[in-house]
C-alpha cells in the first residue's frame, strides 16, 4: 500500500502547529502544451497540502465563495488542517486567476487576477491558531498578512512569501510586513522590484536590512539562493523531463521549507541553518511534484517514498566529492 507522509505524523500540541494564510481558489492555467481548465489552486491550497506532510497540525485562514468543492475541503481536513480560520460568503465567488505561460514555461502573463470574496474580508484567526509558533503568510493583500501578524501570540518563525503584483498595488503595506517577519521567499525578479538592487547577493542584502534574517530567492528552474548572516546557500531545482504546470511551485516550496522546519523543531526543540538548508532542498523536491500535473494533483499524490527516491537523485546532482587538484 502506498503510504503518504501525513499518515504517520505524532499529535502536535496546538502551540507546535503552523498557521497558513492565502488564497484558496481557482486557476485557469494555459501552458503551450495544454490547458487546465478551471482547478482547484489557491496559495494556501499548496502550502497546507505540503505542510501537512509535516505537520499533524495546521490552521487554514482564508476565504472561499459558496462555489468552492466541499471535497477539497475535506482532503486538507483529513490531512490535519482545521479550518476555523476559513471565512465562507455565502453569496461570493471564490478568488479566481488565470494565467498563461511562455515557451519557456516559467515566464507567465496573468490574463486576469478576481480578487472576488477577497474584497472587504477581514481574517480571523482562531484561539489555536494564535498560538502556533510557525506562520506561512502566503501571496495575499499585505494589509491581510498584517491583520493576521496581529492576531498572534508569539510565533517563532513566520515566513512571508509575495508577489510583483502586491509590489505595484501595495507597496506601503508590503514594506510594513517586510519588517515583521523572519524569512521572506521571493523571486528573483520580484527581488530586484522590491529593492532596485539587479545582483541577487546584493538584493538579499538590502532585504536583510529591511527585517528579515534569512532571504530565500527563488530562480526558478534554476534553483534557489538563501541568504543568512554572511552565509549563503544554493539549492538547485530538480531537472524536470516535462513540467505541465509550474502554477503554484512557490508556495509548495514555501509549504515545504515551513513544514520541513516545524517538524525539525518539534524533535529536537531548535531550529539551525543546517536545517534550513535541508529545508530548502525538501521545497524544492515538493515544488517539483507540483510541477508535473495541472493544479494540486502531483502534490495530492506525492507519498513518502516518492519524496524519498527522489531525495536522494536530487542529492546526487551537486554531490561531486572533495576537489581533486590533478
Ligand atoms: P505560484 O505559482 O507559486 O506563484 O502561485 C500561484 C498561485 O497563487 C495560484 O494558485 C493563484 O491562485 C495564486 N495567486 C495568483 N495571483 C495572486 C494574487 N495576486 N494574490 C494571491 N494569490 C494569487
Amino acid at each position: 500500500m502506498k503510504q503518504y507522509l501525513w499518515l504517520k505524523l505524532p499529535k502536535t500540541p496546538d502551540f507546535m502547529s503552523v498557521l497558513t494564510l492565502g488564497t484558496v481558489a481557482f486557476d485557469t492555467i494555459d501552458t503551450p502544451f495544454g490547458s487546465s481548465g478551471k482547478v482547484v489552486g489557491g496559495a494556501a491550497s499548496y502550502i497546507a497540502l505540503a505542510v501537512s506532510h509535516f505537520a499533524a497540525k495546521q490552521h487554514v485562514v482564508s476565504v472561499i465563495g459558496n462555489d468552492f468543492p466541499e471535497t477539497f475541503l475535506d482532503e486538507l481536513t483529513d490531512r490535519g488542517a482545521g479550518l476555523e480560520g476559513l471565512t465562507r460568503v455565502a453569496d461570493g465567488k471564490s478568488f479566481h486567476w488565470a494565467g498563461s505561460y511562455h515557451n519557456d514555461m516559467v515566464g507567465r502573463d496573468t490574463l486576469a487576477t478576481d480578487l472576488n470574496v477577497l474584497v472587504g474580508w477581514e481574517p480571523k484567526v482562531c484561539s489555536q491558531g494564535a498560538e502556533a509558533s510557525f506562520v506561512m503568510l502566503g501571496n495575499l493583500d499585505p494589509a491581510v498578512q498584517l491583520a493576521v501578524l496581529d492576531q498572534m501570540s508569539s510565533p517563532k518563525l513566520v515566513v512571508l512569501d509575495t508577489m510583483n503584483f502586491w509590489m505595484d498595488v501595495a507597496l506601503e503595506n508590503l514594506k510594513k510586513v517586510v519588517t515583521r517577519v523572519d524569512v521572506l521567499t521571493v523571486n528573483d525578479e520580484e527581488a530586484r522590484q522590491l529593492t532596485g538592487e539587479h545582483f541577487l547577493p546584493k538584493a538579499a542584502k538590502a532585504i536583510h536590512a529591511m527585517g528579515p534574517s534569512t532571504v530565500v530567492i527563488k530562480k526558478g528552474e534554476h534553483g534557489a539562493l538563501m541568504f543568512q548572516e554572511g552565509q549563503t546557500f544554493f539549492a538547485p531545482a530538480y531537472p524536470l523531463e516535462h513540467v505541465v504546470d509550474p502554477t503554484g511551485a512557490g508556495d509548495t516550496f514555501a509549504g515545504g521549507f515551513v513544514g520541513y522546519l516545524s517538524a525539525r523543531h518539534l524533535a529536537k526543540g531548535e531550529v539551525t541553518w543546517d536545517d534550513m538548508k535541508q529545508a530548502v532542498t525538501v521545497g524544492s523536491v515538493m515544488a517539483s511534484f507540483t510541477c508535473e500535473a495541472f493544479g494540486t494533483d502531483g502534490l495530492k499524490s506525492l507519498t513518502v517514498e516518492d519524496m524519498k527516491v527522489r531525495w536522494r537523485e536530487y542529492k546526487a546532482l551537486t554531490a561531486c566529492g572533495e576537489l581533486v587538484w590533478p
